[in-house]
């Protein structure tokens, strides 16, 4: 039988030779999620000897990361702004990226209220989170995806969060109007697919990644709908790519949007267009 502590050592130089990242973190991670213990307990533990049944399982989520699935989905559940979202194959996995967006209104609109919709909702992260930290609106989640909309009432339900879903492309069937918009739409470049990290490239939706032509022809879409569906006042806002500030400023403007303007992100990168109607 082999102990916890050489299990490690084994998995940890499997990972290394995948080009897994972190790789002593994520055999970690799944090593306590086998043994259903936390990662302290494990780490407290290194001379317990695995059971049989334990070794098997813990054999098939390794056999997993080691095929570049991303440990969210393996793990099952992701944090966004301080809270444990559910995530599965099918919804891409939130990114601190998106926390500007929270960031962004906190600072700017605390006290935002009134409707709001989250356009390409995924794993309902944003869309929870802005109902739980800005009490006064009420926010309507959309996605073309049936696995988005059931995993944003899943984590909608879970925390305590009311929102609103509806299965749609954009905003096409929505009445609002409303006072605030929010995206993080698809915006990878499809020429960029092969630099995309495989965790990204082969595991995540790509339905959620691909922006076509430049990464911004969807987003110029849901900003011609965005404008249409904003009331007179109200402000969108909208993730994109670091490079894709400058498109994005005139692609609202082009859709009757004004005062646009990009917010960096914690890495100091162009990451959110900021517009108003
Ligand atoms: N930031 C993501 C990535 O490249 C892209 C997410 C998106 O297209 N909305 O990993």
């Amino acid at each position: 039988m082999l102990s916890v502590r050489h299990i490690l050592e084994k998995t940890i130089a499997r990972f290394t030779r995948a080009g897994v990242d972190s790789p002593r973190l994520n055999a970690e991670l799944l090593l306590a999620r086998a043994l259903n213990v936390t990662r302290g307990e494990l780490l407290g533990a290194g001379d317990r000897e695995l059971a049989p049944d334990h070794a098997a399982k813990f054999d098939a989520l390794a056999a997993r990361r080691e095929a570049r699935e991303p440990i969210d989905y393996i793990l099952g559940k992701r944090e966004f702004y301080s809270r444990t979202f559910v995530v599965k194959p099918g919804v891409l996995v939130p990114r601190a990226d998106t926390e500007t967006i929270v960031d962004t209104l906190k600072r700017e609109l605390p006290e935002a209220a009134g409707l709001a919709a989250d356009i390409g909702c995924g794993s309902g992260a944003l869309a929870v989170t802005l109902a739980l930290e800005f009490p006064r609106l009420r926010v309507l989640a959309t996605d073309i995806s049936q696995v988005a909309l059931q995993v944003t009432r899943e984590n909608a339900a879970r925390l305590g969060a009311q929102v609103w879903c509806a299965r749609m492309d954009g905003l096409s069937a929505a009445r609002g109007p409303f006072d605030l918009i929010v995206s993080n739409p698809p915006y990878v470049d499809p020429a960029d697919a092969d630099g995309l990290q495989p965790e990204v490239r082969d595991h995540e939706p790509p339905e959620a990644l691909f922006g076509g032509q430049g990464g911004v022809e969807i987003a110029e879409r849901l900003l011609l709908q965005t404008a249409e569906h904003l009331k007179p006042g109200g402000v969108c806002l909208f993730e994109h790519g670091f490079n894709q500030g400058e498109a994005m400023r005139a692609l609202a403007g082009q859709a009757g949007l004004r005062d646009a303007r990009t917010v960096q992100d914690m890495a100091g990168l162009d990451r959110v267009l900021v517009a108003h109607k």
